[in-house]
Parts: structure tokens; sequence; C-alpha cells
């Protein structure tokens, strides 16, 4: 965390602080202001293939709190888990994705890109979570193939079926499927295979380390390896370094996001960012 927040442009709020009990109920307090008095933002990540050519981005949310600044989603998001906020929040992340995928069309911006939506767990279960994003796709006129949502390994443990039927109804919008974080949960290959997804995610922790700890490079080839043996896109996260790219590639994972390429930005540097014509 210090590590993230250290090499951010915009600072988060004092992580030590995170295990204060006083200090969580206090933030949980004030989250429940967020989505009225509209203190959320989203931010968006470039995603590149080896030719440094765009092919999306992901929207990563953020919380500008009114005294404490930007607060960091890996403390607010666990903390909106545990109560039904993490709907609302997830309802006003949806809303505002499919908004902005509206305006690029709009103004021709973003024309063949997708913008991928994290999901939580509790959001994903929702009995009515497909006709919700339906209904949002449908509202703002957005084409369903260009928003790819991002699930983790933890949601897919939950009901397996129940998992399946609500991903294969999302296939037939034409929404796109990103497996999250991939390699850091317990999903077996087995139902795996079974999962209708579009693209695997390589977590970070392992591109991070995998130019010199040879166990990371192993994990990150295997994973590239069952990737392509099941036809799915696979994309590494959190690149940092023109080695770690390189690697990367010769490995076999063609795309890419990280801070080599752009950190996250609010919108206006995103879409100046998306102008450039290098990108
Ligand atoms: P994630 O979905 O795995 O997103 C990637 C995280 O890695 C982001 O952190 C991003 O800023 C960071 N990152 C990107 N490139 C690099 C890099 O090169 N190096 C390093 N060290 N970090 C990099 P962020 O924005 O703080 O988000 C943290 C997590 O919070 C996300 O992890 C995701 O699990 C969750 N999150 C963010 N936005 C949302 C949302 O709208 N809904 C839900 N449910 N969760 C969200
Ligand atoms: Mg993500
Ligand atoms: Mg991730
Ligand atoms: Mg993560």
């Amino acid at each position: 965390e210090a590590k993230e927040s250290g090499r951010n442009a915009v600072r988060f709020f004092d992580p030590v602080m995170q295990h204060s009990v006083s200090e969580r109920a206090s933030l949980e307090a004030d989250l429940h202001r967020a989505v009225p008095d509209q203190q959320l933002q989203l931010y968006y990540q470039i995603q590149v293939d080896s030719n440094q050519r765009s092919l999306g981005a992901e929207a990563l949310l953020r919380w500008i709190h009114p005294t404490r600044g930007m607060v960091s989603p890996a403390q607010f998001i666990p903390l909106a888990e545990e109560s039904i906020l993490i709907l609302e929040l997830g309802d006003w992340v949806l809303d505002a994705a499919c908004r902005q995928l509206a305006i690029w069309s709009e103004a021709d911006l973003m024309r063949h890109l997708t913008l991928a939506v994290n999901v939580s767990g509790k959001q994903f279960k929702q009995r009515d979570f497909v006709e919700k994003v339906a209904r949002i796709l449908q509202v703002h006129q957005v084409d369903a193939s260009r928003l790819k949502l991002e699930l983790t390994e933890s949601v897919v443990l939950n009901d397996v079926t129940d998992v399946i039927s609500k991903m294969q109804a999302l296939k037939a919008l034409r929404v796109r499927l990103s497996m999250d974080d991939f390699g850091t949960g317990y999903s077996s290959l087995s139902y795996l295979k079974q999962l209708p997804l579009d693209q695997i995610k390589i977590d970070q922790s392992f591109v991070r380390d995998m130019t010199f700890d040879q166990n990371d490079a192993v994990m990150v080839q295997t994973i590239i390896d069952m990737a392509k043996n099941f036809g799915l896109n696979v994309i590494a996260e959190g690149v940092e370094t023109e080695a770690q790219k390189l690697l990367l590639e010769q490995l076999g994972c063609l795309n890419y996001q990280g801070y080599l390429f752009s950190k996250p930005l609010p919108i206006a540097q995103f879409e100046a960012l998306l102008k450039e014509s290098v990108l």
C-alpha cells in the first residue's frame, strides 16, 4: 500500500489509520454520504497491446472525502462490502461507466475500445444483477460489447451453478467478462473451464516479482499457457518496467496495464492521453 500511494501522484490518506476501530466506524458513516453528496469519481487506466496501441481502459473508483481527501478503494471497498452499501456504490459505478461509454461513442472517442468495470461478489450475487446491467446499457444506449465486467475468483467460488448461468446471460447480452487478480484465489481448473470468460487478468503480485523470482515467472507462464489453451485473452496488470513487459511478451502475453503506460487518470487527463497518437 505504502509503495502504491508513494508512486501515485495523488496521495491517499494515512493507511496506518485503517486498523483503528473508531476510524473504520467513522469512515463507514461517512461512506453513506458518498453517493448522495457526489463524492465519487471514476479514474481510467489505459490497457495497451505490445505496440502500445490502446485496447481500452479499466474504470477505478475514487472517493473524494470532504476532509480526508482521496481515500483508496483498497480501504473503502472492503468496508462497503460489509453492508449493502456496496450495492449502492456498484450501481453508481455501472451507471457512471455506461454514461461515459455513451459520451465516448457520441464523440467518436474510444470507438472500438472496451471499458472494464470491477464487480464485487455481493453485487454479482444480486438476483436481478443481469437485468440491472441490461437496463443500464439500455438507458445509456450503449453497445454491450464495449462493457467488460471484472470478476474475482471469490465471486465464482460461491454458487457455481448460479454464477455460470448469470455469466451466460451476460454473454448473451454480449457483455465481456474478465477474471481479475487471477492466480490469487482458489478457483479450480475444473470449473474455470466451464466459465464463459473472455479474458484472464494476471495478478500484479506475479508481475511484480516475475523478473527476479523464478516461481512467479513459472506462475505467469502457466497462466498464459492455460489461458491460450482455453482460448481466452490474457492481460497482465501492474506492469511497471520495460523488463516486465519484455518478459511477458516473450512468454506470450501481449496485453498490458500498468504504470509503465499510465497510472489511472481523471477523465480529462485520460481523454488527453487517448488523443495522443502514440497510444
Ligand atoms: P484491481 O481491480 O485489481 O485494480 C488494479 C489496481 O492496481 C488499481 O488500484 C490500480 O490503480 C493499481 N495499479 C495499476 N497499475 C499499477 C502498477 O503498475 N503498479 C501498482 N503497484 N499498482 C497498479 P486501485 O485503483 O487502488 O484499486 C484497488 C482495488 O479496489 C481494485 O483492484 C479493485 O479490486 C477495487 N476497486 C476499484 N474500483 C472498484 C469498483 O468500482 N468496484 C469494486 N467492487 N471494486 C473496485
Ligand atoms: Mg480490476
Ligand atoms: Mg486486479
Ligand atoms: Mg487487486
